[in-house]
């Protein structure tokens, strides 16, 4: 053996052999251990975060694999819709080409390119870290089977009648033209001007908005209904020229308005608010489309917007107009300087546009379950919503989440569950296998909401003729949903032997993204659920206690801590501070000692090696026995039997960072400080025999935590494997 312990070396051979294809395919008999890993995002690079969630799923299937059962633990990639097309269009701007200058097809081709080129690179970093996953296929959500998948549930959603497409006001991002769900949606505090005005001279409210070009398509002024001020003006419509737009605004009372907010008047705009859009269903009242999709006011007038003065302005320069020209008039009778929470895009930061548009939704509610035929039958899912199958699975305990206390969390979300908005106007996705039938289309352009005839619409791959494909992608997360079935034989043949699995193990922002989609959607689709434990691990932030985050400059590349310090200290440090308690607050030094303690393993591994040698001790010629003459060896076999009992029960439970603390100190404190020092004066074969079976067995315990120095030591020393 070395002097010292050389981790470079050591994992990078290790790790190549590891990543062949067939090295951690299942296994043995007994029942299976089951995980399929968050698929990354395939133009990803290792964070922290992974490193962690990775680390726990590791530790688990190295540990089921020792104790005999076939361990399966499901590997692939996420094709990441929005996500890829942004980082893929700004790659290609900086060749200098522009997306909206090249083809939906070209643009599609330089996307497969970049994933053919780029796309594995986090894949090789999980290798690096040590995952053993079963390489022998990695998954992706645009593979061709998978598109199967996708399709076959989507029509089956649909066939249920739970798909239905409606107009909504969405979060609109002017830049990556989609629409981006709630959860898509970040928040930035920006100082901004509340303005505070009448619409014209005789209008007898003032009313406060940030937005005064949206005004423009107001059709409404709501007060609480308490508010004293304007009880008189509840239930007239009042006429206004707002700025040369005619409007006619109906005064509302409704209990939603806040009396202390600006004036307690709002002045309410469908068309480009969610919360207005509310009021106008509740209120039957007129949307008025004001933005186009670009961010600009609108051309087209046949929508309500007479006004032709602002048409094509950019929001802004429409906002300054309409204040200049309300200013002369002297309707303005205040401009306040705010703190505003403003919501912006998550993947560009640009200022979200609430937007009316159509778009395509599956039903969460409990009565529109509606077979598209007879033939088609209900009786698997009971006629429940699948907001009701969510809930179920998780109150009957047929899933468990650990810690216990995010099942609250998901039951609160799936209480309040909205329609999940499905459909993206991006190009790189799965194209929703919708056809319309073409003068439907047409129509659709002429008349507003008009609700498309079950009779117009095909869903499925072979389409009538006469019939067109709309341009929609669905949201990542409807494919990302299958994930756990569409990986194990979905939809051709179900693998019931791996099916469902064992245990999910993921970050806690997306139990409501994806863990409960996967939940339902598996209910519905397979009639099973999709795992038996959703493991939330803890969050890692830095010493600050902010997140760690490599936009915000407060990121770590585990990737550069494993050149410097080795997966095995990595793995160690993560797992160390990981007691499922609290979050994690993340420092170097714990991964400093993961490597200290690599070296004490090997020293002990070479201090046994030389004992051996130095006495021209043949382990094979030793008549072995665990009957030993010295009753402390004896004895120190119950210890190892009780570490061995509790490391057992610790990962049942997925404290991992206990765990792995009691076997550092007992290896440490218990085995090398007091054991081996106390027996050096022993100099019988038995002493060697000894040493040598209870190293092994710890080096067991180690090796689900830190396997390269474990794998070494076992496999290139001369203990004994039992
Ligand atoms: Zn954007």
């Amino acid at each position: 053996m070395d002097k010292q312990y050389n981790f470079k070396e050591n994992e990078e051979k290790l790790y190549k052999e590891w990543a062949k294809k067939d090295v951690w395919k299942p296994k043995g008999e007994g029942k299976p251990f089951v995980m399929v890993i968050p698929p990354p995002n395939v133009t990803g690079s290792l964070h922290m975060g992974h490193a962690l969630n990775t680390t726990c799923q590791d530790i688990l299937a190295r540990y089921y694999r020792q104790k005999g059962r076939p361990v399966k633990w499901v590997v692939g990639t996420d094709h990441a819709g929005i996500a890829t097309q942004t980082k893929v269009e700004k790659a290609l701007l900086k060749k200098g080409i522009k997306k909206n200058e090249i083809s939906k097809e070209e643009f599609l081709k330089h996307i497969w390119l970049w994933k053919e080129e780029y796309g594995n690179q986090i894949i090789h970093q999980l290798q690096r870290l040590g995952a053993s996953c079963d390489w022998s296929k990695i998954y992706f959500t645009m593979d061709n089977d998978y598109q199967e998948a996708v399709k076959t549930a989507f029509k089956h959603f649909y066939d249920q009648g739970l798909i239905y497409q409606a107009d909504r006001v969405v979060n609109w991002c002017t830049r990556c033209q989609t629409s981006l769900s709630d959860l898509e949606v970040e928040y930035r505090k920006e100082n901004t001007k509340l303005y505070y005005f009448k619409y014209d001279k005789d209008f007898p409210i003032v009313i406060a908005t940030t937005r005064p070009e949206t005004k423009l398509g107001d059709s409404a002024v709501a007060v609480n209904p308490k508010d004293k001020r304007y009880k008189k003006y509840i239930g007239q419509t009042i006429s206004a020229d707002f700025v040369g737009q005619k409007l006619n605004l109906k005064i509302i009372a409704d209990p939603m308005v806040d009396m202390k907010f600006g004036t307690g008047a709002l002045g309410v705009t469908p068309a480009h608010s969610l919360a207005d859009a509310e009021l106008a269903e509740k209120y039957s009242l007129k949307s008025i489309q004001v933005i186009d999709r670009f961010g600009k006011i609108v051309s087209n007038f046949s929508e309500g917007l007479k006004v032709r003065k602002f048409k094509g302005l950019r929001a802004i320069e429409a906002r300054e107009k309409i204040i200049e020209e309300l200013e002369k008039k002297g309707l303005i009778e205040k401009i306040e300087d705010i703190k505003h929470n403003i919501s912006i895009c998550y993947r560009c930061e640009r200022e979200i546009e609430p937007m009316t548009s159509k778009q395509w939704f599956v039903s969460m509610k409990p009565e529109t379950r509606n077979p598209k035929s007879e033939t088609i039958s209900k009786s698997k899912i009971q006629n429940k919503s699948l907001r009701e199958l969510g809930m179920e699975a998780v109150k009957s305990g047929k899933v468990q989440f650990v810690p216990k206390k995010w099942e609250k969390v998901y039951l609160n979300w799936m209480e309040n569950v909205k329609d999940w908005c499905i459909s993206r106007q991006l190009v790189w996705g799965h194209r929703m296998p919708v056809f319309i039938k073409k003068q439907a289309t047409n129509l659709k352009f002429k008349i507003k909401n008009l609700k498309l005839n079950d009779k117009d619409i095909y869903v499925g791959d072979n389409p009538p003729e006469g019939f067109e494909q709309v341009d929609d992608v669905l949201d990542t997360w409807f494919s990302s949903a299958l994930w756990s079935f569409a990986t194990l034989g979905y939809p051709k043949k179900l693998d019931k032997k791996y099916y469902p699995t064992t245990v999910l193990s993921t970050a806690r922002d997306i139990i409501h993204l994806w863990v409960s989609r996967m939940i339902f959607s598996s209910l519905d689709l397979t009639g099973e659920i999709p795992f038996e434990k959703v493991y939330i691990h803890p969050t890692i932030y830095n010493q600050e206690g902010k997140r760690m985050s490599k936009s915000l400059g407060t990121g770590l590349d585990p990737i550069e801590l494993i050149d410097k310090y080795g997966a095995d200290a990595v793995r160690f440090g993560l797992t160390l501070l990981n007691t499922g308690v609290q979050d994690i607050k993340f420092s170097e030094v714990h991964i400093l000692a993961g490597r200290k303690f690599a070296n004490k393993l090997w020293n002990i591994a070479r201090f046994i090696e030389m004992n051996e040698m130095n006495r021209k001790f043949l382990i094979s010629n030793f008549q072995f026995s665990l009957n030993f003459q010295n009753p402390i060896y004896n004895l120190y076999f119950n210890k190892v039997d009780k570490l061995e009992t509790e490391t057992e029960r610790d990962l049942e439970q997925f404290r991992f960072g206990q765990a792995l603390e009691r076997i550092y100190h007992f290896i440490w404190h218990d085995f090398a400080d007091k054991m081996i020092e106390e027996t050096k004066q022993d100099e019988s074969d038995e002493k060697m025999v000894f040493l040598q079976t209870v190293f092994s067995r710890l080096l067991n315990l180690v090796e689900p935590f830190m396997p390269f120095v474990a794998s070494k030591l076992k496999s290139e020393t001369r203990i004994p494997k039992f």
